[in-house]
């Protein structure tokens, strides 16, 4: 490396130290960031992605989430890319190759620069900012300029500037002052590698596949944009790459192939139809609420899964439509109308062909009153101490379609998914079962029985009636003492089957249908009415 000797600085107050043989742009052969960065044309680039179709766009961290700064890191090289109007994918800006870290952070201090005019490359701008100590590069959206100095208000930036003016005047040199919606790439040491607009950049592994970003590797691009001093973190992925982190996060991986193909297909078609995320900016979260994401479970199987369905949809009268699919059936999957109130064509109700022997077969769930209470209020139903909960309907495939709540002060009726999400209970193929406090009951034969009083039969004043399980009642004692009996029921047990709202596949079922040897046509024509399963662009 050559020496650079410094000479005296150029403003006290800015800090500025001009290298000797600076006085116009020269082009040195290597440097510190030369090191670090390798030169890469701005415009025009091929974009690393050579399959010409428009990325997925998973949002990581957004709202919220959104990240105070950003590390990425990959052995393999990171870069820097930007997205220009009208193209789909972004072009690298910037590269830094061998094994790298990267800190993304809002612009620090409050600080003026002095930046030159628009360069024609980036490397033209790195043999710039070379003639400084205190330099840094700055991209605009459109072009590259250097900022010069680390002023502490806008006269030292300002005499800063005119010393720049005569230093170089084949440049153009303006003050910039602080704003705070800038953001810094810097390294993990924290030294500025460039400056960036306040819009969205892009950050990618320079070679090989994966991105780590939060402790999890990422294919594609991660797109951010800081907004108020926080990241939100979109992941750009083409659809196939897509399907590689969502297969084995959807299912195991080790289950039959078939079964991993028809999560493949779903999920390629779940990719292009579901848009809950649209007014957001972007079209899937990572997350149950359209499909779980991230490559940190890939798989030889579930990778060869997604290969060899590579563009396979599924289609109704043919169109691409939305298909759904949940953890387990309970033994018959669900009409649309029983779970979102409007039925779907292609959606139909059908029993499990095979015993699925999943851990969701059989479960149990107690809820005690007290929590039942609070469910409701937070649902602003307030009905008092909670005495019975009651399904009133059931649907044709045996969900709770109408679950009556009968508390002190009132009742309410919850119906289809709002019983299961707000109660939190893993499917509503269940019975429910009020623990009501036992009674002692002295038989004929002498013997002390526990029993239910719920349903027996008692007499009263007005004659024999049966107990119900709300009902308040004394119990009279041998020596002639009444006693009131506790009526309430400390909790209930749910005792059900199943996980999941019960619509399309049931991954389960899949898994036997697959094990028994059926291929991933005929468990997706077993599960979905009237569909055809074709190749994108056929
Ligand atoms: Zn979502």
């Amino acid at each position: 490396m050559p020496t650079q000797e410094k000479t005296a600085p150029l403003s006290k107050t800015s800090g500025i130290t001009r290298m000797k043989g600076c006085s116009v742009l020269r082009h040195w052969k290597v440097g510190v960031l030369l090191l670090l960065l390798t030169a890469v044309a701005v415009w025009p680039q091929v974009p690393a992605h050579a399959q010409g179709t428009s990325p997925v766009r998973v949002g990581l961290y957004y709202n919220a989430s959104a990240l105070s700064q950003v590390t990425v890191s990959s052995t393999g090289g990171l870069k820097l890319g930007w997205l220009t109007s009208g193209e789909t994918w972004p072009v690298e800006l910037l590269t830094q190759t061998g094994q790298a870290t990267w800190l993304v952070r809002p612009e620090t201090g409050g600080r003026y620069r002095v930046a030159s005019g628009d360069l024609p490359d980036r490397a033209t701008a790195a043999d710039l900012q070379r003639c400084f100590e205190r330099a840094v590069l700055a991209w605009t959206g459109s072009s590259w300029q250097i900022w010069v100095g680390d002023a502490a208000d806008a006269a030292n930036a300002t005499a800063l500037q005119n010393e720049l003016a005569s230093q170089h005047p084949e440049q153009t040199w303006r003050v910039v002052g602080p704003d705070g919606k800038r953001s810094e790439l810097c390294t993990s040491s924290g030294q500025v590698l460039a400056v960036l607009p306040a819009s969205d950049f892009y950050l990618a592994a320079a070679e090989g596949p994966f991105i780590n970003f939060d402790n999890k590797p990422y294919r594609g691009w991660l797109e951010l944009r800081q907004q108020g001093g926080r990241f939100r973190v979109i992941n750009y992925v083409d659809l196939e790459d897509y399907l590689l982190g969502v297969v084995p996060r959807e299912m195991s991986p080790s289950q039959p192939l078939e079964a991993l193909k028809v999560q493949a297909i779903a999920s390629r078609t779940v990719a292009l139809t579901y848009r809950k995320h649209g007014s957001q900016g972007f079209d899937l979260c990572s997350q149950t609420c359209c499909q779980v994401y991230d490559h940190s479970r890939e798989t030889a199987n579930s990778n060869r899964a997604v290969q060899e369905t590579r563009g396979l949809v599924i289609t109704h009268q043919g169109q691409i439509k939305p298909v759904y699919y949940h953890a387990d059936a309970g033994g018959h999957t669900e009409n649309p109308v029983y779970v979102w109130g409007s039925s779907i064509p292609h959606m139909q109700s059908v029993p499990e062909p095979y015993p699925t022997n999943s851990p969701y077969e059989y479960w149990e769930e107690r809820l005690t009153a007290a929590e039942i209470k609070q469910i409701l209020a937070q649902m602003g139903h307030h009905v008092g101490d909670v005495l019975a909960v009651e399904p009133l309907a059931y649907t044709p495939a045996g969900r709770v379609e109408r679950l009556r709540i009968v508390g002190t002060m009132g009742s309410t009726i919850l119906e289809r998914e709002a019983i299961r999400l707000n109660l939190r209970l893993k499917s509503r193929v269940y019975t429910v079962k009020a623990d009501i406090p036992a009674v002692s009951v002295l038989a004929a034969n002498g013997q002390v029985l526990a029993v239910n009083p719920s349903g027996l039969q008692v007499a009263t004043a007005a004659g024999q009636q049966t107990l119900h399980r709300t009902d308040a009642y004394h119990l009279l004692g041998r020596n002639g003492q009444r006693r009131p009996s506790p009526a309430q029921a400390a909790s209930f047990l749910f005792v059900g089957s199943g996980y999941g709202h019960g619509v399309g596949i049931s991954q389960h079922g899949a898994y036997a249908m697959a094990r028994q040897g059926h291929t991933y046509d005929e468990i997706i024509k077993y599960y979905y009415r009237d569909v055809e399963i074709v190749k994108l662009g056929d």
